[in-house]
C-alpha cells in the first residue's frame, strides 16, 4: 500500500480502525467518518481483529465473513480502506495491537501519523494490552463511546496508574454508537428485522450465510 503526501503537507494521518465488526454497523461507519474529519485525517484502514487474547476464537465468527462484510460496508467511501493483516495471521496464534501498530509503522512513511481508533470500553483496559507503553509512544488512541458513557471512567482508569497516556488518548462522543454489534447479532437470532443498522450490503450478507442464526 502506498500513499503519498498531498501538496503542501507536511505529514499523513492514517487512522486504523479496529475491532470486531461481527458485524459492522452503522456506529462504526460513522465513527471512522467522523474522526476522519475531526482529526483530518487522509485516510481510515480498517483492521478486522484477527484472534485477539481478550476473546476465544469461538465466540466470534469466521474471520473471512467480518472481513467480507467490512470490505462490503466501506466500498462507498473514498477514503475508507480494509486491511487483512490481522484476519491472515494463523487462526491459533493471538493478535495484539502492537504488532498491528509495528507492522504500519514499519510499512509508512515515517511522516505518518497513526491513530488507533476502537471502542472506548476496549481502551479502559488498554493498561493490560502487551507493551502499551510503547503503543502509547507510536500511536495516539481514539476511543469512540455510546451516548451516557461515563467518560470519567476512562480518567479515573488509567489516570491512576499512568496518568501521561491520558494527553495520547482522545475520547469522542458518537450517537451512532447506540446501535451495536450483540444488538444485531440477537435480533437475528430472534427472527426481527435488522433493517438501517447496517448497510443493506451487509444485512443482505448476514441473511445469505445465515450468521447469527443460533445466538443465545
Ligand atoms: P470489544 O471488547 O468487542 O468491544 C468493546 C466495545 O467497543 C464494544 O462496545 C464495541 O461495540 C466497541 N467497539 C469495538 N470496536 C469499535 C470501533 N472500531 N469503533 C467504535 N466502537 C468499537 O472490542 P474488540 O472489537 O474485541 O476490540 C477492539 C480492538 O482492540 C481490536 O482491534 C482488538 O484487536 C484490540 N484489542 C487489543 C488487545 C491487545 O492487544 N492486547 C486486547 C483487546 C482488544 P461493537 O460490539 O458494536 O463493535
Amino acid at each position: 500500500m502506498t500513499l503519498h503526501l498531498s501538496k503542501g503537507k507536511e505529514e499523513l494521518s492514517i487512522g486504523l480502525m479496529g475491532g470486531t465488526f461481527d458485524p459492522i454497523h452503522l456506529g462504526h461507519l460513522v465513527t471512522a467518518e467522523e474522526v476522519r474529519i475531526q482529526f483530518g485525517l487522509d485516510r481510515v484502514i480498517f483492521v478486522p481483529s484477527g484472534h485477539p487474547p481478550h476473546k476465544e476464537a469461538r465466540e466470534v465468527s469466521d474471520p473471512e465473513h467480518r472481513y467480507l462484510m467490512t470490505v462490503l460496508a466501506t466500498i462507498t467511501n473514498p477514503f475508507f480502506t480494509v486491511s487483512r493483516v490481522e484476519i491472515d495471521k494463523p487462526h491459533d496464534k493471538l493478535t495484539f495491537t502492537i504488532d498491528t501498530i509495528r507492522y504500519f509503522h514499519d510499512h509508512f512513511d515515517k511522516r505518518v501519523k497513526l491513530y488507533f481508533i476502537t471502542g472506548a470500553d476496549a481502551i479502559l483496559e488498554i493498561l493490560t494490552w502487551k507493551d502499551y507503553q510503547e503503543l502509547l509512544s507510536i500511536c495516539s488512541f481514539i476511543a469512540a463511546t455510546r451516548p451516557g458513557y461515563y467518560l470519567n471512567k476512562l480518567e479515573e482508569t488509567i489516570g491512576a496508574v499512568c496518568p501521561e497516556a491520558l494527553s495520547n488518548i482522545h475520547v469522542l462522543e458518537i450517537p451512532a454508537m447506540a446501535i451495536s454489534s450483540t444488538f444485531i447479532r440477537k435480533r437475528v437470532s430472534e427472527g426481527k428485522t435488522i433493517k438501517y443498522l447496517s448497510p443493506e450490503s451487509v444485512t443482505q450478507y448476514i441473511l445469505k450465510n445465515r450468521l447469527y442464526q443460533d445466538e443465545d
